[in-house]
Order: C-alpha cells, then sequence, then structure tokens
C-alpha cells in the first residue's frame, strides 16, 4: 500500500520516498491520505497556500510528537505531559489537548458561523481564512511541542 507524502514541494507517493519506513507512513500517513485523499486535493492545497515544515509534518504525521518520536526509540514513551496517560498522536494535539485548547477554541469560533469543518481540510479549503487559521493553528502546536514535551 503507498500512502501520499509531500516531498521537496510536490506530491510524491510514499514507495519514492528514500528511507520512509512503509508502517510508519501506513499508521502515520494516514492523516493524509484521510484529509487529501487524491492528487487533486493535494494539488489544490499547494495552489490555495504555502507549504511550510509545520503544515508537512502534519500531513505526513512525521512530527515531534511523542507517539511518533517513540515509534523510534527517541522517547521513553508516547505519553503526553497534558495527563501522562494519553498518547501524543497529532490527533490528540490538534483536537484534544488542554495545552492548546485556546488556539483550538479561536480556530472553531472562526469556522463555525462559517459552516466549515474545522479539522477537515477539503472543508478549510473553501475559505482561504479559515484554511490560514488552521495553518496558523498546527504551526504554532508544532512550533511549540519540543518545548512543551521538554524534548
Ligand atoms: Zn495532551
Amino acid at each position: 500500500m503507498s500512502s501520499v507524502h509531500l516531498v521537496w514541494g510536490r506530491p510524491t507517493l510514499c514507495s519514492t520516498v528514500r528511507g520512509c519506513h512503509s508502517n510508519t507512513c501506513d499508521v502515520e500517513g494516514q492523516q493524509t491520505k484521510r484529509q487529501l485523499p487524491t492528487i487533486m486535493d493535494i494539488r489544490e492545497l499547494f495552489y490555495l497556500t504555502d507549504i511550510s515544515f509545520t503544515l508537512t509534518q502534519a500531513l505526513t504525521g512525521h512530527a515531534y510528537n511523542k507517539h511518533y518520536l517513540h515509534r523510534f526509540h527517541i522517547t521513553t514513551d508516547d505519553k503526553c505531559p497534558c495527563d501522562n496517560s494519553t498518547s501524543q498522536t497529532l490527533d490528540h494535539l490538534f483536537r484534544e489537548c488542554p495545552r492548546f485548547g485556546r488556539l483550538r477554541l479561536d480556530h472553531e469560533f472562526l469556522c463555525g458561523p462559517l459552516g466549515v469543518s474545522p479539522y477537515e481540510l477539503r472543508s478549510q479549503m473553501r475559505k482561504r481564512n479559515t484554511l490560514q487559521s488552521y495553518t496558523d493553528m498546527i504551526n504554532s502546536i508544532l512550533s511549540d511541542l519540543k518545548r512543551f514535551n521538554n524534548t
């Protein structure tokens, strides 16, 4: 099974990514496949926004979150410091983690009246300001992650 990856600013397939671990791609890359199932979806995203380092991390699942780091034995556990029991997946960080509740609330308040689903990229892509809010939110979360995790 191949997953869509974003490499060098262009969409490509997992099997073409040097050093890509297929198990990781199958698990972590599901985020991208679920959010942007076709190459056309990815091309549209590229058209609508600048693809930042943190957005690439979010889409590929290759970020500094503890769930990912623990898979490679870089951290001793995968638990989020917010409660020391929840696995720190990207979904947890973006949708649940109380540490980032304020950012999430601001984003949801913007999306709600516009009828945009706050965590579905294809929905975000219908309104530039909600897409910008989403990319700003994940940028803030992922940029703060090393400090939050003390890693
Ligand atoms: Zn948390």
